[in-house]
């Protein structure tokens, strides 16, 4: 049988092909390659020790940069430093070996943690019930979206329109659009908030919803929020909260409260799993005790027994975005983080992060024009147009500061902030260090006067200089040295 599936492809060991030992229970299923797929040449890998490999490694982790080896001051990401012990937790044997398929009565530990994840994170944002199977931000928007979908497909008006801030994240319009709405764009005003008056012009019967991220992307609370999702409300929409980042307002005050039916959160970003490069993620939905029915399946519940299980038997719900529960090991994490810094620690975490944007913002902004002056949440945007005027623009002075030892932060987002810097220093991050950061970009705005040269050529200290930087991530050169 050629067209059979071909399910273990035959390894190479020593230039010899052999096939790898089939277990037991399948030994029964035929492996059977084409002949015109099989190799007739062994691949040329390289060929090492074990040392030589271990150093290989070693070498390239030291050519990285991470929030391990210095400060990460990465806008709108929340690229902040996630404890350890989260780690080791996440790793303890008994949650690595457990498989998706194992019955539930070998399981309630694991179903236990995400009912109380559910649970913690229906008490952080003031919802009813979560669902943990998105696997990352745009994932869990797009699986909110689908709700609003279900939700006005349910009264029997499909509506168009999705309207979103002009500052939003990108993934924002593009999972509007997935789901198959029109992005609508409502202006900033002169604070940088939503234009009440532009906002009131676009809502009609085709508005399906809102989506809005509160903090902004440029750091703010929009104090108009209560006013802005009852006007969304009294069209019959609903209003969509992007929890991407939430660190400034941890237990502080709930997306709820403002009047919100749906948030994503990211776990990746706020609750403690190293993110960057791809995942892995988790971006949860939280809905009201109105939408729940239309949740993923399954939900996690607890029985009068006091068992765990999982429920797979809702009529409404919209379905599955991902197989199985969710990026399990993510949840842990954000399981044991929560847990391990309680209300209090979270907290504070969010003050120190409100604390440390702001720090940063008044000390730099003798140097740099800053849009937006007034006291902002987790981040803000500098904008680099003094210095563009003597032909510096934000791109070498974020390559600059990695001469200072510095990941440099988001640069040319938000796209309405000319030559934008966008900084989030995140509750970690000591004064010490804070200050030693001033004191770079210090540097750099005196060295834009005096010194212009040394900006347009760095960074002048990292393993690599100055990259392209489209072909940088397109035409990878990958290779093996061994020096
Ligand atoms: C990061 C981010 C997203 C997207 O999250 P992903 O996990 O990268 O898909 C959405 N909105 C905001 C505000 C974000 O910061």
């Amino acid at each position: 049988m050629n067209d059979r599936l071909i399910f273990q492809i035959p390894y190479l060991e020593k230039g010899k092909q052999i096939l790898p030992t089939v277990p037991n229970e399948i030994s029964s299923i035929e492996i059977n390659i084409p002949d015109n797929l099989k190799r007739k040449k062994a691949p040329e890998l390289p060929q090492i020790s074990e040392p030589q490999l271990i150093r290989h490694y070693n070498k390239l982790s030291k050519k990285n940069f991470g929030v391990d080896t210095g400060f990460y001051p990465l806008g709108s990401c929340t690229m902040k430093y996630n404890p350890k012990i989260n780690e080791e937790i996440s790793r303890l044997e008994n949650f690595v070996n457990i498989h998706p398929y194992q019955d539930e009565e070998d399981i309630q530990g694991a179903l236990q943690l995400m009912y109380e994840l559910d649970v913690l994170l229906c008490e952080i944002t003031g919802m009813d019930k979560f669902t943990l199977q998105p696997s990352a931000g745009a994932h869990g928007e797009l699986t909110g979206l689908f709700i609003i979908d279900a939700y006005h497909r349910e009264k029997g008006n499909k509506r168009k329109n999705i309207i979103i801030p002009d500052s939003a994240h990108g993934t924002n319009p593009a999972s509007v659009t997935m789901a198959g709405y029109n992005a609508v764009a409502v202006d900033s005003d002169e604070n940088g908030k939503v234009d009440l008056k532009k906002l009131n012009e676009l809502l009609d019967k085709e508005t399906a919803g809102l989506m809005l991220t509160n903090p902004n992307t440029l750091g703010f609370f929009d104090e108009n929020i209560l006013k802005i999702s009852k006007m969304v409300h009294d069209v019959g929409g609903l209003v969509y909260y992007d929890g991407a980042n939430l660190n400034a307002i941890m237990t502080i005050s709930k997306p709820r409260d403002m009047g919100f039916d749906i948030v994503h959160l990211n776990l990746h970003k706020t609750f403690s799993t190293p993110h960057g490069g791809g995942g892995p993620g988790s971006g949860p939905i939280g809905v009201t005790k109105e939408l729940s029915k239309f949740l993923l399946i399954p939900t996690v519940e607890l029985n009068n027994k006091g068992r765990y299980y999982l429920n797979y038997d809702k009529k409404d719900s919209i379905g599955k975005v991902k197989a199985f529960y969710g990026n399990f090991n993510v949840l842990i994490k954000a399981y044991s983080y929560i847990l391990s810094l309680g209300a209090k620690g979270l907290k504070r975490a969010s003050q120190l992060a409100v604390l440390n944007a702001n720090y940063l913002k008044k000390h730099l902004s003798k140097y740099y024009h800053i849009p937006y002056p007034e006291i902002c949440m987790h981040e803000f945007v500098i904008s680099a147009i003094w210095q563009k005027e003597k032909g510096i623009r934000a791109l070498d002075i974020a390559k600059r500061l990695m001469d200072f030892g510095f990941h440099p932060p988001t640069i040319y987002f938000p796209l309405i902030i000319n030559e934008a810097i966008m900084i989030e220093p995140t509750e970690t991050e000591n004064k010490e260090t804070l200050d030693m950061f001033i004191k770079a970009m210090i540097q750099i705005a005196k060295e834009s006067d005096k010194n212009p040269e040394i900006l347009k050529s760095a960074p002048h200290k990292t393993q690599i200089k100055r990259l392209d930087e489209a072909k940088a991530a397109r035409d990878l050169i990958l290779k093996y040295e061994y020096k």
